[in-house]
């Protein structure tokens, strides 16, 4: 399982190790920036991703402490079924990522 990106919204774009400390996250698979830092005190909540079994709204929440360095993850899980699973768009995500581009790719 991964995380929705809270800089470029993209479903299961965020891979992470889950230790004592919490969820530490790699960066994003799709815009290649580490979503550890915001400005101190921020709670990001990601756009909403569809869920696995009935494409219901499923958000992650994304907390940072006074440093601006991430604290917390926090998956809400799909509010129809429960389940806290995303569908992995790979074609919509790479789509977007392309036309995200500042400029075309040659
Ligand atoms: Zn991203
Ligand atoms: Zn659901």
């Amino acid at each position: 399982m991964a995380l929705i990106c809270p800089l470029c919204q993209a479903p299961e774009s965020i891979a992470y190790v889950e230790n004592e400390d919490g969820k530490t996250p790699y960066a994003c698979l799709i815009c290649e920036r580490y979503p550890t830092r915001a400005t101190p005190y921020a709670v990001v909540t990601t756009d909403p991703a569809p869920c696995i079994s009935c494409g219901g709204p499923i958000v992650d929440t994304y907390r940072y402490g006074a440093t601006g360095y991430l604290t917390d993850i926090h998956r809400t899980a799909c509010p129809r079924c429960g389940r806290d699973r995303t569908v992995k768009e790979k074609a919509n995500a790479s789509d977007n990522a392309e036309r995200a581009l500042p400029y075309p790719r040659l």
